[in-house]
């Protein structure tokens, strides 16, 4: 078992991030496995090598180790950029321009004032890019798309194996069908204007460079994993098993965000809690392990 704790250095950890790395890590370290780490850094408008420091600093106070060196998206834009290539030559892409503003009104267009639709990668896109003609050469500097009605080398039901958060629940089929993402989620960025790759893409090639056996992450990113697994298709990498555990929440039930600085691991660290009161307050219980 490799399993792995990607965090972006975009904010202070919280109770959250804290759950899903001890997780992911205990799980490694009770089957003998691996534990790896990956700093998500890929949109380097927004990471701070001073959040970086204290995802480390965090993560050794909760005495969490990993096995190998980080591996950091930063430095990784020609893997990107040659996966970004290969989806080109097969046609399954396309340049995209529109902004924000250009998507919420194309997508209300149809019936004035209604309400656009979100999918796991935000607003669903109404194709307004698709139907114009494609460049020869993969244009740099424009968002790129991934064109759902060009692809024809992924099976018309796509699926995942699903694990429970419970420790020898037998893992599920997650099965989903390529025809419903067009609805669901709509053509995907792939790579963006400001950076080379997106999440949806890096967060594939990367797991599969670290070899990741299991990806433990959040329920929020669980429709995106159908997402990841069309990508694996297109890019002949293997789905591992997934296991998208329950968010944590703060007292009024809300979930907890970058910015809830008072949910911050050095906040509570600072106010004298141990790394065994975190796992308390989380729900990990070393009394029950
Ligand atoms: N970098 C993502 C985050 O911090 C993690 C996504 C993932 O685990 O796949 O939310």
């Amino acid at each position: 078992m490799i399993t792995r704790f990607a965090p972006s250095p975009t904010g202070p950890l919280h109770l959250g991030h804290a759950y899903s790395a001890m997780l992911a890590h205990d799980m490694a370290r009770a089957d003998g496995g691996q534990f790896l780490l990956r700093i998500e850094d890929i949109d380097q408008t927004r990471a701070r090598p001073h959040w970086e420091e204290q995802i480390y600093e965090d993560l050794d106070w909760l005495g969490i180790t990993w096995d190998a060196p980080p591996l950091r998206q930063s430095d990784r834009s020609q893997v990107y950029h040659e996966a970004l290539k290969a989806l080109w030559d097969k046609g399954v892409l396309y340049p995209c321009t529109c902004n924000r503003r250009d998507i919420i009104t194309a997508a209300s267009a149809p019936q004035e004032g209604a309400e656009p639709a979100y999918g796991p990668d935000g607003l669903i896109y109404p194709g307004t890019c698709r139907q114009r003609e494609r460049p020869a050469d993969m244009p740099a500097q424009t968002a790129l798309r991934l064109d759902l009605s060009a692809v024809s080398d992924a099976p018309e039901t796509l699926s995942f194996l699903e694990m429970g958060e419970v420790t020898n629940d037998t893992p599920k089929t997650v099965r989903f069908q390529l025809e419903d993402l067009k609805t669901q989620v709509g053509d995907f960025i792939v790579s963006r204007r400001e950076f080379l790759g997106s999440y949806h893409l890096s967060v594939v090639l990367d797991d599969a460079a670290q070899g990741i056996t299991h990806v433990i992450r959040g329920r929020d990113i669980f429709d995106a994993t159908k997402i990841h697994v069309l990508l694996q298709q297109l890019l002949g990498l293997p789905t591992p098993t997934y296991l998208h555990h329950r968010l944590i929440r703060d007292e009024a039930g809300k979930r907890l965000a970058k910015r809830d600085d008072a949910r911050a691991i050095s906040k509570f660290r600072a106010d004298g809690a141990t790394p065994a009161d975190i796992r308390r307050m989380v729900g990990l219980d070393i009394a029950s392990r």
